[in-house]
């Protein structure tokens, strides 16, 4: 599988995992125009893809969605309450590009066999997920408001892994933003810290995962070296030898085309 994480970060995510001829764009919260400049960066054509799989309604994650189903005939996929929940937000959405998945349930497209998961997240039913194919696991796993077992079971053995390492705690509580909004990104339901990312890969790193991008930095309470150098030291710190990848995604750029 070959995945090019487009757009990384709280202000829009898209990213397309590919395998032979299946193309499958993850969130599309970015404008049609910005989607397709990163797509072509990627030499992906746009008329390859076979589906978009939505997390959750949030509009970083969904703002391209509606329009780009429009333009390529691309259908969309994401849970039921998801579905409810964003339908307003997406335009005209043809009924033959509905489709919908059941969270925890797999299933196939192309060579690709693909389980969302559940995660805690303050939407209707937000999800992850895992991607199999020839033998080999990708997960993308992003908004997640702590660390829970079913995570944990779902992201090891991850061949590669996208990782939220959204913020830096401190430069939470220092923010201008207000407190109720502060709450929300450090509670249960909001962002994984890029402490708390950092001993989860600790942990998943027993599993066999090595290749970690870390993902859906803030802009306000983050910076990419600040991530980067939080998880490398407490993965230091555990013991955690030099023998893995860890990468930063960017939230205007193009990361890179990494292939397991
Ligand atoms: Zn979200
Ligand atoms: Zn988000």
């Amino acid at each position: 599988m070959l995945l090019c994480p487009l757009y990384s970060g709280s202000t829009g995510n898209s990213s397309v995992l590919s395998e032979g001829d299946t193309t499958i764009v993850i969130d599309a919260g970015v404008t049609g125009k910005a989607f397709l400049y990163a797509l072509s960066q990627c030499e992906i054509d746009p008329c390859s893809i076979n589906a978009i799989l939505i997390t959750h309604e949030h509009s970083d994650h969904i703002k391209g969605a509606g329009i780009l189903s429009r333009k390529f005939g691309i259908p969309i996929y994401a849970n039921q309450k998801t579905w409810n929940a964003m339908c307003g937000k997406l335009g005209n959405i043809e009924e033959r590009n509905v489709r919908v998945f059941e969270t925890d349930r797999s299933f196939g497209l192309g060579e690709i066999e693909i389980t969302p998961f559940k995660i805690p997240h303050d939407t209707a039913e937000p999800v992850a997920f895992s991607f199999a194919a020839k033998g080999k696991k990708v997960s993308i796993a992003t908004d997640i408001g702590h660390v829970t077992d079913k995570i944990k079971s779902a992201l090891q053995g991850s061949d590669l892994l996208l990782l939220e390492s959204n913020h830096d705690v401190d430069m939470v509580k220092k923010s201008s933003y207000p407190p109720e909004l502060q709450a929300r990104i450090l509670g249960d339901r909001g962002h994984l810290s890029n402490e708390n990312c950092a001993k989860l890969l600790c942990e998943l790193y027993a599993s066999g995962v090595k290749r970690t991008i870390l993902g859906h930095l803030s802009r306000e309470n983050n910076t990419e070296e600040l991530a980067h150098a939080t998880v490398s030291r407490i993965l230091a710190n555990s013991g955690i030898g030099a023998d893995y990848m860890l990468k930063t995604a960017h939230f205007d750029r193009v990361c890179g085309k990494f292939e397991v």
